[in-house]
């Protein structure tokens, strides 16, 4: 890179890599320009430069003396971009000509770019940064969503209301993609009433590129300028023409960069319709019969599925599929009864709607759930596939999610980890030798840093709640005491997430009056903070966010029970960084894996969790919390009962006595044992350079080189 370049012009280079949002030096600088636009800038260093002359930033900068900084990281993103010493440069072989492509309906990248809802996304993300660390290329294919998922506030009976809003794109960190000419790139889909056309925006994540399809276009009419606009909005027309968008226009922007796929990976069953694409260019290139062709193509295809429930998967009817698959069924040989086929389970059954992950794993190499336990549910839920087979023999397997390092670690445990884990440890997160460094970290050390960022989050709890107060037009009175409630020494639970019901937000309310005494325990009390957004459409998610809004004026736990609007990955970052204890309860076996666990793990953070998802096979019974003992009960009342005791009583009898425990220091000794036992043992499985490195070793390889393999029947 060009060292004439000025601090102003290093700084929107750095602005547009989302490279920056996990180099730990850069978030400081950018928030040091101006704190607090900062903040009301979701932290976007694009939209703060905007609003910053040259002259401002670079006086700035002098004043605040970050000039040396700034050309440090920009030395360092020149350094990145260009290293050749990666893992993937020598691991990742046929892949450095024909890259991966990551297909995915959303991407959690970052608070300033709204394009994920949950999980999946932020997956996604981690999935693409990590790709990026390593040196395995990669290029991300999503949709851009002008108005995002959407922002939430609760109104004065705790309801949730949703709020849209179009972000700027000039003011995110994305280009229009131009073609030779310089015109901008426009994919085609054709459907029966006409075509759809998209945009396509690029992101650069690092190393790894990211694409973004966007129908807000003047080639479109009033209705498909809105179709990417909103990330799960609409109805099922909505949903199968954004799926369409993604799967068979995403491959077509490919194809207008010129890029050509190693291997595709469909993350979710949303992009399935890639496939059919991918079938007709090999017909159209190659003059294959469409046998020849899915054959061919489904060498080249790795799926990911995330759903453990039958009805959590995207079906659509004859008529949906007969409008938008039409025209390319024509193209490939096929009629709309073939294509329907393609996505039954039983193909013969004209009652069955079509469905996407049954195209998915008809039409991959290689399956993969999210983890060991959500693997046997997968394969038991696609059984009547592979009729002829017994269970274990049903071509499903597992990757385990991981979270990418860099990205959830708090900075101040950064620089501890820097000091102990020995040199480039950041480039050997999947080694366990690394984590082992947290042994000779000085249990008061880590105590100190556990508590700094937990003032940090209550300070950004107490910030958070009298903005929601002052909004709401609350009294002075309330927005006093909001501003100084929950306190530091008192043991503090998170939950944070989606408020899909089968994670049961609420299972730690089930017995009110226990609850009463472990909260208000004049020795060892109790407090406890919620965050999550419900779908627009989920009543009953809403009605959850409302017992809890609700339950948090009640007297008996006024001022220990707190609810963050606007659940996003900043909030994320803020909660499962400085609380003591991570929360999580799904009815087992329903949460695939889950990964904002992992993310505590990585900063100290002890997790409290049913046996399910990732916990079940992450659990040693000494580097963490478990209760519910692993069990289903085919009556989910009973279950939650169970489950809603077994929590009470861990709370009980080892949580909070555990956390209490101090020595002459004031230091929890025992506690800090199982911070140390759950980062050594958990911080080099669950992460991400170590999910991307085995999709490489496992799928991408084989898909990439692949020349035979077999048909399912
Ligand atoms: C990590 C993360 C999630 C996933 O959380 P689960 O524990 O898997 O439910 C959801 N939302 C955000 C913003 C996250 O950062």
């Amino acid at each position: 890179m060009d060292a004439t370049k000025t601090i102003y012009e290093k700084l929107q280079i750095l602005a547009h890599n989302l490279w920056w949002t996990w180099q730990p030096e850069l978030d400081p600088i950018f928030r040091a320009l101006d704190p607090q636009r900062w903040r009301e800038l979701q932290h976007n260093p694009v939209a703060l430069l905007q609003e910053l002359t040259p002259e401002e930033v670079e006086a700035r900068v002098r004043e605040l003396v970050l000039e040396s900084r700034i050309n440090y990281a920009y030395r360092r993103l020149g350094e990145y971009m260009t290293a050749t010493d990666t893992w993937g440069a020598t691991r990742s072989g046929v892949l450095q000509v024909r890259p991966v492509i990551y297909l995915a309906a959303e991407f959690g990248l970052h608070e300033s770019l709204p394009i994920y809802s949950g999980g999946l996304g932020v997956l996604s993300g981690d999935v693409l940064k990590s790709a990026s660390d390593l040196g395995v290329p990669m290029v991300g294919v999503g949709l851009f969503y002008s108005q995002g998922y959407f922002w939430q506030r609760l109104n004065e009976d705790g309801w949730q209301v949703e709020e849209y809003i179009n972000v700027d794109t000039s003011k995110l960190p994305m280009d229009a993609v131009l073609d030779r000419d310089g015109q901008p790139v426009v994919v085609q889909v054709d459907t029966r009433n006409g075509p759809i056309y998209a945009r396509v925006w690029r992101i650069q994540v690092g190393r790894t590129l990211l694409l973004l399809l966007d129908s807000n276009i003047d080639a479109n009419g009033p209705e498909d300028r809105e179709l990417t606009a909103r990330l799960y909005g609409g109805d099922m027309r909505t949903r199968i023409r954004q799926e369409l968008l993604l799967g068979v226009g995403g491959l077509r922007a490919l194809k207008a960069l010129n890029i050509d796929p190693g291997c595709l990976h469909l993350n979710e069953g949303h992009s399935a319709f890639a496939v059919l694409e991918l079938v007709r260019q090999y017909i159209h290139e190659e003059g294959r019969s469409f046998e020849d062709a899915f054959r061919v193509a489904r060498q080249h295809v790795v799926f990911t599925t995330h759903t453990p429930v039958p009805a959590g998967h995207d079906r659509f009817d004859y008529d949906l599929i007969a409008e938008h698959l039409g025209p390319l069924a024509d193209q490939i040989g096929l009629s709309v009864e073939d294509v329907m086929r393609l996505g039954r389970v039983r193909p013969e059954d004209p009652n069955e709607p079509f469905c996407m992950t049954v195209l998915a794993l008809k039409g991959s190499l290689r399956a993969n759930a999210v983890s060991a336990l959500h693997g046997r549910v997968t394969r038991t839920m696609w059984h009547p596939l592979w009729p002829d087979r017994s269970e274990d023999e049903i071509p499903i397997g597992h990757i385990t999610n991981g979270v990418h390092v860099l990205s959830w670690l708090a900075p101040q445990i950064y620089r501890l980890y820097d000091r102990y884990f020995g040199p480039n440890w950041t480039q050997r997160t999947s080694d366990p030798e690394v984590w082992a460094g947290i042994e000779e970290v000085d249990d008061g050390e880590l105590w100190e840093v556990h508590q700094t960022l937990k003032a940090s989050m209550l300070d950004f709890v107490h910030r958070r709640l009298v903005r929601q107060l002052k909004r709401r037009g609350a009294s002075q009175e309330e927005i006093a005491f909001a501003s100084r409630m929950m306190q530091p020494d008192v043991l503090t639970i998170g939950f944070a997430r989606r408020f899909a019901t089968y994670k049961r937000a609420t299972l730690i309310f089930s017995d009110l009056d226990r609850l009463d005494r472990i909260v208000n325990d004049p020795e060892r009390p109790v407090q406890l903070i919620f965050s999550g957004k419900a779908h627009p459409r989920d009543d009953a998610g809403k009605q959850l966010i409302q017992r809890i809004a609700q339950l948090a004026q009640d007297p008996r736990f006024r001022g220990k029970i707190a609810f963050i609007e606007d659940y996003d990955m900043n909030v994320a970052r803020h909660l499962l960084q400085g609380v003591d204890v991570w929360l999580n309860n799904p009815r087992r076996p329903l949460e695939a894996s889950g990964t904002s666990g992992q993310k505590a793990v990585l900063n100290g953070v002890l997790n409290l969790s049913t046996l399910d998802g990732w916990w079940a096979e992450a659990y040693d019974g000494t580097n963490g919390f478990a209760f519910g003992k692993g069990r289903i009960h085919t009556n989910p009342e009973i279950q939650d009962r169970n489950d809603a005791l077994d929590l009470y009583r861990t709370l009980e009898r080892v949580v909070v006595p555990l956390y209490y425990e101090r020595d002459e220091d004031g230091v929890p000794r025992g506690w800090i044992e199982q911070m140390k036992r759950a980062i050594r043992t958990l911080g080099w499985r669950f992460n991400a350079d170590r999910m991307v490195r085995d999709y490489v070793e496992q799928c991408y390889l084989v898909a990439a080189g692949a020349t035979s393999c077999q048909m399912p029947d």
